[in-house]
């Protein structure tokens, strides 16, 4: 009796509005949670991903860019010697006829920096290390990550370290603490950012397409109301196990996980919230 009583504490529906008796409770299986909260049944999970993904939608921005700091690319450029004044003077003049392109891409159509110069140089604004990734080698840990968030966000995750359970993630242009605090959240992982070439990362982001991946739906032009419809039908049919959410930018990452630890992601872009990307157009 006592065992059967720590049973059903343990097992107590998050959903406040529940109104399923506690024997219903306690013994149906097919409960499933949201984070660390359990609902028991279908009816009770749908009221809890509403509840949960009407606070990531009204969620501030959780961390602040660390850009303040930052020197601009080109005196860094400059004082690396990589460049000289009358160079830099060239590609700022030349970037106000094209304002859409990179400083960091017109030097380089202009021949005055390789890649690796600037791959070097922004690490170095960022004060992250720089990383040289096999070109052809799809990092294991690309798993992990949805296919669309490593593209939006020019991002490849590396390396995963389990002893430290440390995720290693090479960005292209600029780091996104932001999504690095979202990957913390969702994967209870922590994250360590380095910087590797463009050139090398895009082709690797591509490349992982082509692999076996968890599945991965992007989900545009639908309501947040259909979307917990969506996520909540999908974790009966699916028979899911455990759901986690986080926002990022206006852009909420749902992963459902079945008992085999089968992942499945959700991107939805919310069109009242969207937030605006941040710019990496200034270096
Ligand atoms: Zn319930």
């Amino acid at each position: 009796m006592m065992l059967k009583k720590a049973i059903s504490w343990l097992n107590v529906c998050a959903n406040s509005g529940c109104r399923a008796k506690p024997v219903r409770t306690r013994l149906l299986c097919s409960g499933a949670y949201i984070g660390n909260d359990r609902y028991c049944s279908p009816d009770c999970l749908h009221t809890g991903l509403a509840e949960h993904f009407g606070e990531l939608l009204q969620k501030p921005k959780a961390v602040q860019s660390k850009r303040r700091h930052r020197i601009p690319l080109g005196l860094e450029l400059v004082s690396r010697g990589y460049i000289d004044g009358p160079a830099l003077q060239a590609a700022l003049q030349r970037q106000k006829q094209q304002p859409e392109s990179r400083l960091g891409q017109i030097l380089m159509s202009m021949g005055a920096v390789s890649e690796d110069q600037i791959t070097t140089a922004v690490a170095a604004q960022w004060s992250v290390p720089v990383l040289r990734p096999d070109p052809c080698h799809v990092p294991e840990a690309t798993q992990l990550i949805p296919f669309a968030l490593m593209e939006r966000y020019k991002m490849l995750p590396v390396h995963f370290n389990k002893q430290q359970n440390r995720l290693h993630m090479a960005f292209a242009q600029a780091v996104d603490y932001s999504v690095l605090y979202s990957i913390e959240q969702m994967l209870g992982v922590k994250t360590e950012a380095c910087m590797a070439d463009e050139s090398v990362l895009v082709n690797l982001i591509g490349l992982t397409s082509n692999q076996d991946r968890p599945a991965e739906y992007v989900l545009n032009n639908i309501s947040a109301r259909e979307l917990v419809s969506m996520i909540a039908g999908y974790a009966l049919r699916l028979r899911t196990e455990r759901i986690n959410a986080s926002s990022c930018h206006g852009q909420i990452w749902v992963r459902a996980t079945t008992k085999a630890s089968v992942a499945t992601h959700f991107m939805f872009n919310s069109l009242s919230q969207r937030e605006a990307m941040p710019e990496a157009s200034q270096y």
